[in-house]
């Protein structure tokens, strides 16, 4: 029996802003526990929450990029439940009426384009942190993230396997990132998801009883807890069985699924408006002032890429893999005007050192990039040159003149100096030098070879090339 896979995607984004959505409390990471902390945070009674104007800015920004629509008036909800990292005994969220609803955003897979519904994307705060220490037993409660602004978006059960969950998934953090109204950082849950999967048999149009999966804080382990979970859900029903309903954690030391709880309905919640809170009421004016700010997103950006600096596809989508990369290597064509030749040096030479999230740590500048590549359209070094003084760059951060000069890095390209060099060479190996005249030029690379082993790899190659060619006649 064939099975079709059913995922829906839900991606909590904390918001990128100074403060907390309903107080002025620092949202600053890694701060001492319950230092940034309020009346309003710790849930006393009496206060009033106001809402960070910022936060709803974010979520226009957000609804533009994908194409939903978003709701002029809508409202805070309160999500009723008890848990020690929730003082007030409720998350204020929003429900029947969130920010925006209704959009989608297209996905690659292995070539084929799939246009994935997002359902809504709604603001709502964060709960605290419980942090257990196994040795004493005991647990502590950290509030310091509690008020935090998040965006959750939820998409359509539109995912049909989780290669294409994880596309869509860096979809969205490429955008929430370009947008920076969200850092990304997956490892400190700033970017995280909770997947639904569900199977039902091939052609049937009813959805099978699906899982929640919780736990996942990289794309790696987005991927692999969807397969695993894929596997046991298609084992079950192979087997007569039927999948049980169900809040599931991904055990990534163990590469499995545990199950955490019972799935919870909407309407275990007892949603109802905060009557702390007015409606948010968006104008047609606030959207429009927003929409005039947005910054070109990686798409329109990777189209560009091809359409006017003439790169192809594959080039363009991994510079336009974050902003960040995609900046730097802008900058550097700035400066060095040949993008096919920038793209090139950056593919093979920088991203193997760090990847296009971990741009900010890179210690090489754009201009130094720029003047490493001019010296070798020079010829004052070799490409091969340029790879060695780019990773001396890379640790010590140094200008590439520096390094070359204090290294003594400089292409030989003295006819003079190298033609004496030749001779010699061809003097030691008679062997090979009557291989040549005997018509195996091939054998040249061998005396190249030499040449650059007596140089340190500093004779200039079509230089050898010519010299030899000459020289063995
Ligand atoms: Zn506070």
């Amino acid at each position: 029996m064939e099975f079709e896979t059913v995922i829906g995607l839900e991606i909590h984004a904390q918001m990128k802003t100074k403060s907390k959505i309903f107080c002025g409390c620092s949202t600053e990471f890694g701060a001492p526990p319950n230092t940034h902390t309020c009346p309003v945070c710790l849930g006393m009674p009496g206060v009033l929450p106001v809402l960070n104007r910022q936060v709803v800015e974010n979520a226009i920004k957000l609804a533009l990029a994908t194409d939903l629509q978003i709701n002029k008036e809508n409202r805070f909800a309160r999500k009723n439940y008890f848990y020690p990292d929730l003082p007030k005994g409720y998350q204020i969220s929003q429900f029947e009426l969130p920010i925006a609803e209704h959009g989608h955003i297209e996905i690659e897979v292995n070539g084929t384009t799939r246009t994935i519904g997002i359902t809504r994307a709604h603001m709502e705060e964060d709960a605290g942190k419980l942090v257990h220490d196994d040795l004493e037993p005991k647990s502590y409660v950290d509030l310091n993230r509690t008020g935090t602004p998040l965006l959750e978006i939820v998409s359509e059960p539109d995912l049909r396997s989780p290669e294409e969950a994880v596309a869509y998934l860096k979809k969205l953090h490429g955008i929430v990132r370009y947008l920076d109204i969200c850092d990304g950082n997956m490892q400190e849950g700033s970017f995280r998801c909770d997947a639904n999967i569900s199977l039902r048999p091939m052609g049937q149009e009813e959805l099978g009883t699906r899982t929640e999966l919780k736990n996942m804080n990289s794309f790696k382990n987005v991927q692999l807890a969807l397969e695993y979970e894929e596997r046991r859900q298609r084992d079950i029903l192979l087997d007569g069985g039927s999948v049980t309903q169900a809040t599931l954690l991904w055990n990534p030391d163990q590469g499995k699924t545990e199950s955490m709880r019972g799935k919870e309905e909407a309407h275990d919640y007892r949603y109802f408006p905060d009557p702390d809170l007015v409606p948010v009421v968006v104008d047609e004016e606030w959207i429009e002032r927003v929409r005039t700010e947005l910054p070109e997103l990686p798409g329109q950006r990777c189209q560009r890429f091809m359409d006017t600096l003439g790169l192809p596809d594959y080039d363009a989508t991994i510079l336009t893999a974050s902003r960040e990369l995609a900046d730097f290597f802008e900058a550097v064509c700035a400066e060095y005007d040949n993008p096919k030749k920038v793209s090139n040096f950056i593919g093979t030479e920088l991203l193997r050192e760090y990847g296009p999230e971990r741009m900010s740590e890179c210690p090489v500048t754009a201009t130094q990039m720029a003047s490493l590549l001019a010296m070798v359209e020079k010829a004052t070094i070799s490409g091969k040159i340029a790879k060695t003084v780019f990773s001396e760059m890379l640790t010590s951060g140094d200008d590439p003149e520096k390094i070359v000069k204090d290294k003594g890095l400089v292409q030989m390209s003295d006819e003079d100096e190298l033609v004496a060099l030749v001779r010699e060479i061809i003097e030691a190996n008679p062997e090979q030098a009557q291989q040549f005249r005997d018509g195996k030029t091939k054998v040249i690379g061998f005396f190249v070879g030499q040449l650059m082993q007596k140089t340190r790899g500093k004779a200039n190659p079509q230089l050898a090339n010519k010299l030899f060619g000459q020289e063995l006649k």
